[in-house]
């Protein structure tokens, strides 16, 4: 099987799968435990909150361990919007059409609560225009919430540009960070954002945790997602996942060594040529500039479904994201970018990762030639 789908799940990196067996072993006490084993394991859950607030450039009093990225989102915009539904106020946020499909289930959820909601729809790449989140802003405007790298397309939103406008404005600004974590710049500071959502599975690290950035966390008035018994400053409860947790510390650790941009580049030109050289025919969407490890193509006279079907069992490829695949609806970005069905079914999303080799690309441009007409 050749793996193409790292922004659905990133493979896991051989020290994290080391780190796991070796954690699940020795840190089973709960980390909230005043004896030494549960004193252990929080120094292990402490290591990683300031391994990530450092990467993040911000302070390990402002990271808060989720499931992942998912929670995060519903965690950081309910956190917000539902305080101020319960004061009976009429909050406004301000999302996108083509966000993760998790964001657009919360929006559509506090909808329903009498929260009014923004989606502001892309331009040709995928692209939110900060003059767009300008335009759109009002005097309840409570939060504004849109995705650094899109995880159809890749494509790179000026979330920098976008919070200026937010600070300005004295509205923050959340941005999704799942597909971005690592791969391009996402300092807090030089981002403008005051909320950002990770997913440890998305740079090698475990399934089931991530993490929330919370600009001055103890000076807001975020409402928990889930009530517990005090950890995590109150704003999530449960007990924290010692072994999850440090393993996706040692993912922050070593993410770099596997992933390098040199390489990605190298991979998605060897993709491009290979097709070029064989005459098959694409488009490439989501504009120039996009997370390098990923290609989002449009091959017109070629037989997608005819090749999904057809390498099932051998190549792991996806048509939009993980999410909805399966789903027999054209993918919602797909079609806020105007794409008609046929335009839809043509179209493929590529990721790569540091397993994947130029033999890797050529089965794979091979495989996509079979399924073309010439
Ligand atoms: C993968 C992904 C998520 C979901 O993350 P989980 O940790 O799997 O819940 C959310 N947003 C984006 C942009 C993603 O790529």
């Amino acid at each position: 099987m050749i793996y193409f789908d790292s922004l659905a799940s990133y493979p896991m990196l051989p020290e994290v799968r080391e780190d796991l067996q070796l954690t699940m072993q020795s840190h089973y006490a709960n980390p909230s435990a005043s004896h030494m084993l549960g004193e252990q394991g929080k120094e292990l859950i402490e290591d990683t909150r300031e391994v990530l607030a450092e990467s993040l450039g911000a302070f390990a009093s402002e990271i808060i361990f989720t499931s992942g990225a998912t929670e995060t989102n519903n965690l950081i915009i309910k956190g917000v919007i539902l305080p101020l539904l319960l004061k009976g106020k009429k909050p406004h946020l301000i999302t996108s059409a083509v966000e993760h499909k998790c964001i657009l289930s919360i929006s559509n959820y506090l909808e329903l609560l009498g929260c009014e909601v923004t989606y502001l729809n892309p331009n040709s790449k995928g692209e939110i225009k900060p003059a767009q989140v300008k335009s759109a802003l009002k005097e309840n405007t409570s939060l504004v919430s849109l995705m650094h790298v899109n995880n159809e397309l890749g494509t790179i939103n000026p979330i920098s540009e976008i919070g200026s406008i937010c600070t300005e404005a004295r509205i923050p600004l959340h941005t999704d960070a799942a597909q971005s974590y690592l791969k391009i710049q996402t300092d807090v500071d030089e981002l403008n954002v005051d909320f950002m959502s990770i997913s440890a599975h998305k740079i090698g690290g475990p399934k089931g945790v991530g993490a929330a950035y919370i600009r001055d966390l103890k000076d807001l008035d975020i409402s928990p997602l889930v009530h517990g018994a005090g950890q995590e400053f109150g704003v999530r409860g449960g007990t924290l996942p010692t072994p999850l947790i440090a393993a996706f510390g040692t993912a922050i650790g070593a993410f770099r060594n596997y992933y390098t941009l040199e390489r990605n580049i190298e991979l998605k030109e060897k993709l491009l040529t290979g097709l070029k050289r064989l005459g098959v025919r694409y488009r490439v969407n989501g504009g120039a500039e996009t997370l390098p490890s990923c290609i989002s193509l449009t091959l017109a006279s070629s037989n997608i479904e005819g090749l999904l079907r057809g390498s099932h069992q051998s190549l792991a490829l996806s048509q939009g994201s993980a999410c909805s695949a399966g789903s027999i609806e054209p993918s919602h970005v797909l079609t806020s970018l105007h794409f008609n069905r046929e335009e839809a079914s043509k179209t493929l999303r590529i990721s790569f990762s540091h397993i994947n080799t130029a033999e890797d690309i050529q089965a794979l441009v091979n495989e996509i030639a079979k399924y073309t007409e010439s």
